[in-house]
């Protein structure tokens, strides 16, 4: 099929929910894909931070497909071997307890709304305690609980009545955060840094002492790392990073390196919350997402959590130093940058010039596979700060 003809059913058969950019991916190599004409493009991008390891890669393609050959879907009734590998890995790498396996981010953080909120009813009563203190600026996903809990005004429209019980307050402001508590807080959700409105890493001082306060009043601490895990962000999780224990973790992107799979990690407090018909789902925990997640949680380890944040910081410095950047944030390989020109026309031209970067809000968002090579990222940022200086 040629890419007119491709836009062109695009067009007539999917229902117009994306904003798409006039360009097809057909094939790629690593942080090099290929469109319909033949033109190569350096990804940025990777997918939105979910093709881990890029395109291609030769550990993940013998996972899926000898997975494939097994058993390619059993239903959650009978024991698989691929998620409890994937489970014990991401227990042990995380200190997690036990794993809820979804499809999506959005559901990894359903699930863990709603082990929130069963902790809750379990302790102090149903009803009682519902309430999840969410910050602006988040983002948690597009099913109906996720997008009230996600506090950005623009997400709050159409799908009236939301979900009720997710109190706002602004990201590192400790005060505001004490305000909003109330007899009916049961839990707080946060992105360490928040991808979608920024890339804005959290005030570690702030994050420490919500930390501190969620423990004192037995408040669960509930940590999204749909975007910021699995490697992202120079450990394998964010949290990590800032040094604290959370009760429950959100995460999917990266996990599957391209299928689609999300899981929710309870910690010591939650670990018993849940029991047979509390949560579930028919693909959740597919074998064959869980054994591509399997070969990617297998190879996140410090050599690579040091070159990720190696290659962060390279690309920070870099822009850093560039005409017309007004700021860069982020951790890792995710990275935000404040130009003095629209985010979306940066992208419009990295693309006429072959590379793939992100958007988020105002900002040029980076989110490249964590193996790019050192070539792959001098070309792209190269492509970058010429359309940035321009
Ligand atoms: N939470 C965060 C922090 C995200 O960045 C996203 C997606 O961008 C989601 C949740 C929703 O994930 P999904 O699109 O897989 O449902």
């Amino acid at each position: 099929m040629d890419f007119h003809t491709v836009k062109q059913k695009d067009e007539q058969y999917i229902e117009h929910t994306y904003n798409r950019f006039q360009v097809g991916i057909q094939e790629g190599n690593g942080a090099t894909l290929t469109d319909f004409s033949g033109k190569t493009y350096i990804d940025f991008t990777s997918g939105i931070g979910v093709n881990a390891f890029g395109m291609n890669d030769e550990a993940w393609k013998t996972a899926v497909t000898e997975q494939i050959s097994k058993v390619q879907h059993a239903c959650n009734l009978y024991y698989t071997q691929p998620q409890v590998e994937l489970a014990e890995l991401l227990c042990q790498k995380s200190g997690a307890k036990k794993v809820c396996f979804s499809n999506s981010g959005a559901e990894a953080n359903e699930c863990a709304i709603k082990a929130a909120r069963k902790y809750n009813a379990d302790k102090y009563g149903d009803g009682n305690r519902y309430e999840i203190i969410v910050l602006n600026n988040s983002f948690h996903g597009r099913t109906l609980a996720t997008l009230s809990a996600t506090a950005q005004d623009s997400f709050h429209k159409y799908f009236t009545p939301f979900v009720e019980g997710f109190p706002s307050v602004d990201a590192d402001d400790f005060e505001g955060f004490l305000n909003a508590v109330n007899p009916k807080t049961g839990a707080v959700l946060m992105e360490l840094v928040q991808g979608e409105s920024g890339v804005r890493p959290l005030d570690k001082e702030f994050v420490k002492k919500v930390e501190k306060y969620c423990k004192e009043q037995d408040i669960l601490l509930i940590v999204d790392e749909v975007q910021t895990g699995n490697g992202r962000t120079g450990n394998m999780y964010c949290y990590q990073n800032y040094g604290i224990e959370p009760d429950l973790v959100s995460t999917a992107k990266g996990l599957g390196g391209g299928l689609p799979i999300g899981a929710c990690l309870f910690f010591e407090k939650t670990e018993f919350v849940f029991s047979y018909g509390d949560h579930g789902s028919t693909f959740a925990g597919n074998p064959v997402a869980c054994a591509a997640g399997v070969s990617v949680v297998k190879r996140l380890n410090q050599e690579l959590f040091d070159e990720v944040k190696r290659k962060g910081e390279y690309i920070i410095k870099a822009l850093k130093n560039t005409k017309n950047v007004l700021g860069v944030s982020g951790m890792g390989l995710m990275i935000g940058i404040q130009t003095n020109k629209p985010a979306r026309s940066v992208v419009q031209q990295c693309i006429e010039k072959g590379l793939f970067v992100l958007t988020a809000h105002d900002r040029v968002r980076l989110l490249p596979p964590l193996n790019i090579t050192e070539a792959e990222l001098e070309k792209g940022l190269k492509i970058l700060m010429e359309i940035i200086e321009a």
